[in-house]
């Protein structure tokens, strides 16, 4: 097992569409690994396969509760919203953005070992699924976002300033 870099916003790289994944082998899965070792170490909660440089259909979700890996997936069905605070990336280190995502998320996929499964996501982990899902197809959460801040200092300014604004 190993952490692998993570290639950063301006690499051309980011905006390829990944292609399927078509073998389940021993490098597959090694892959997985390193890639939850990479997103454990840098305190993320999602990491797809081209941010480390591999052009394939797979990434990792996680929440406080479960990691998953997913491979080649489909979204069948995304409904509500999601009321989130804040959105970030693991290749635009610092940085967050508001983003408008669905709050529940019905996913097709394959695990590991190449088995299809349906999976219905909700709440944080199905907007992390949608962020990766992005980055299979080459967009970057900046694309989708109605406000981008360069930390996360400026956006609690912004937050804080709002709410001044909103007492008067
Ligand atoms: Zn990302």
């Amino acid at each position: 097992m190993a952490t692998r870099r993570i290639l950063l916003e301006d690499d051309p790289m980011l905006r390829k569409i990944s292609k399927p994944v078509t073998i389940f082998d021993s490098n597959l899965k090694e892959l997985i690994k390193d890639m939850i070792s990479t997103m454990r170490k840098e305190d993320g909660a999602g990491l797809a396969g081209i941010q480390v440089g591999v052009l394939k259909r797979v990434f990792i979700v996680a929440d406080k509760n479960e990691t998953v890996a997913v491979i080649n997936p489909e979204i069948i069905k995304q409904s509500g919203h999601y009321k989130s605070q804040v959105e970030g990336c693991l290749s635009l280190p610092g940085k967050v953005g508001l983003v408008d995502r669905p709050n529940e998320v019905v996913a097709k996929f394959q695990n590991e070992n190449g088995e299809w499964v349906e999976r219905t996501f909700v709440g944080f982990i199905a907007k992390a699924f949608c962020h990766e899902f992005d980055h299979l197809n080459g967009i970057l959460y900046k694309d989708r976002a109605t406000m981008m801040f360069d930390s996360y200092e400026d956006y609690d300014k912004y937050l804080k300033s709002k709410k001044k604004k909103e007492q008067k």
